[in-house]
């Protein structure tokens, strides 16, 4: 039996690097969660998809994971690079409400996404304005050496420590060019730590501090955040691709401030020994914009009648690197596929009760900690063995979900093996992909738009009568019955392969 060493891409070293953990036997893991100030779209809870994953990962691995998500509730402004306003500010002004209603309103909103798309919850979720001492301590004692104070704020100097931008390439014909927002930086990738609140004006949100009433900068809330809990270095920081080019550079010059060290050759010095990017969900028709009215929220794509963890499918089948296209039709395709292996599983669930042995839900049941390699390995797994062997070096092979859901399917389509042995892989694997087959049903899983003007019992109803008449074989009636549905947008599947009954259009 194979144990594949686990290799994960850092972005800080552009290269595949095999894990090895700071602590031994621990895995310590930052993800730079949400700014609170309006719905997460669905690109950003692909980066918490991504995120679960690596933590279902290294769990599977036998390491023991601490995962810290922050929310963000002060600081982050509408444009990384240090201009324009605070983004929480200007939402509550928009909308006349306190800022700490609009950041409880949205995180509750957040949570729901994080639990429909069966996300675990992380050890810790740190939100930033419960950490604004440890900010000011933490700025104090980089002051002196790194920082100079202008009118508007305590601004961190990058020419102060080694390597500055090496995450972003920035010194390089890859890197981003950088924008001067403030008169008086010394250099133009300077960002601000402390944002004074201007003179006679009152912020929502401001504490005092050595350089006057203001707020932290978003790039100090990280740094302060991750190193309280997790202690410099952890093993692994992780965001969205835009993340590489700002927020990252500056939160690894704090830390390296902080923590008295160099240059990058060592990316321990950079406060986590591996720099993790997800790439972008894009759409093509702007819906992605949370500016624009109907955007892309993952509730907008419960409303219609998709299943969260279809989306969560979709994810999977590419790989966390490479941009992914959202559209209906993919989405449909992946519910799809995720239909397939629930009426897989349903199958298993049938041979279980008809062989009469203990419960189903205990032989698959998921441990507290979740489902470890460790746990299946000792077993002798007969035919399904390159199915585990495949999936376990998929994910070890940078998370490669594509590849590791090919594996799920050779489990579910294996002939001639142990229904139970099939039933407590496709558990195992199925757990560590997030995807909670063993709960759903096909039902959970039909199309059934919010909008639709009939109810599901009604249809049902509908289609106990019709198979009466056609039983008493009254086809005139049973015909009647389907045209009347139909009207009513319901598509009666007759014999359809998927074994849907009925799907709303
Ligand atoms: P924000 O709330 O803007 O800080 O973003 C939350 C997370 O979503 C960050 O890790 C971003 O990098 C990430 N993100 C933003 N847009 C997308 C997208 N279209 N696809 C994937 N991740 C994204
Ligand atoms: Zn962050």
């Amino acid at each position: 039996m194979t144990d594949a060493p686990l290799k994960l891409f850092n972005s800080l070293t552009r290269s595949l690097e095999v894990f090895e953990p700071v602590h031994a036997g621990e895995a310590r893991v930052y993800t730079c969660g949400p700014t609170v100030y309006n719905y997460p779209h669905i690109g950003n809870m692909r980066a918490y998809v991504f995120a679960d994953v690596l933590g279902r990962t290294l769990t599977w691995k036998g390491l023991k994971l601490t995962h810290v998500i922050n929310i963000t509730d002060v600081g982050h402004l509408t444009d990384d690079a240090d201009a324009g306003e605070d983004k929480m500010e200007k939402m509550a002004a928009e909308k006349a409400q306190s800022i700490w209603d609009i950041a409880e309103h949205y995180k509750q909103a957040y949570w729901a996404d994080v639990r429909a798309l069966n996300i675990r919850q992380p050890a810790q979720w740190t939100v930033a304005t419960d950490y604004v001492p440890q900010m000011i301590e933490f700025a104090k004692g980089i002051a002196d050496k790194h920082c100079y104070e202008l009118e508007s704020g305590l601004y961190f100097d990058v020419a102060s420590v080694a390597d500055y931008g090496r995450l972003a390439r920035a010194n390089t014909e890859e890197g981003e060019g950088r924008i001067e927002a403030v008169e008086g930086k010394r250099n133009a990738a300077d960002f601000a730590i402390w944002r004074k609140t201007p003179a006679g004006e009152t912020r929502q949100m401001e504490w005092d501090s050595p350089w006057g009433k203001g707020a932290p900068g978003w790039h100090l809330e990280c740094s302060v955040m991750s190193g309280e809990v997790l202690g410099f270095p952890f093993d692994i920081h992780t965001g969205g691709i835009d993340h590489r080019e700002i927020h990252h550079p500056n939160e690894i010059a704090q830390n390296q401030a902080h923590c008295c060290t160099n240059g990058l050759d060592d990316p321990k010095n950079s406060g986590a020994r591996i720099w993790m990017h997800n790439n972008f969900l894009v759409e093509r028709s702007g819906k992605m914009s949370k500016s624009s009215g109907e955007f892309l929220r993952l509730q907008l794509l419960i409303d219609k009648g998709y299943h969260p963890l279809a989306y969560r499918l979709m994810c999977l089948q590419a790989h966390y690197r490479s941009e992914l296209e959202f559209s209906w039709e993919g989405l449909g395709a992946a519910l799809t596929r995720l239909k397939r292996m629930v009426m897989a599983v349903e199958q298993l669930k049938l041979r279980h009760a008809e062989l009469g042995s203990a419960s189903m839900a205990d032989l698959v049941a998921e441990p507290a900690e979740g489902w470890t390699l460790k746990q299946v390995q000792g077993d002798d797994w007969g035919k399904l063995q390159g199915a585990l062997d495949k999936f376990d070096a998929a994910m070890a092979d940078d998370l490669n979900t594509a590849v590791a859901l090919t594996a799920l399917d050779d489990v579910l389509a294996a002939k001639k093996v142990d229904p139970d042995k099939k039933a407590v892989l496709a558990a195992a694997i199925g757990a560590v992909l997030g995807l909670n087959l063993f709960n759903l049903t096909r039902a959970d899983l039909r199309i059934r738009p919010k909008a639709a003007s009939i109810t599901e019992e009604e249809i049902e109803a509908a289609l106990d009568r019709r198979k009466e008449a056609r039983a008493a074989k009254d086809f005139a009636a049973s015909d009647a019955i389907r045209d009347e549905l139909s009207e009513q947008g319901v598509e009666v599947m007759d014999g359809d392969p998927l074994g849907w009954e009925w799907k709303l259009a």
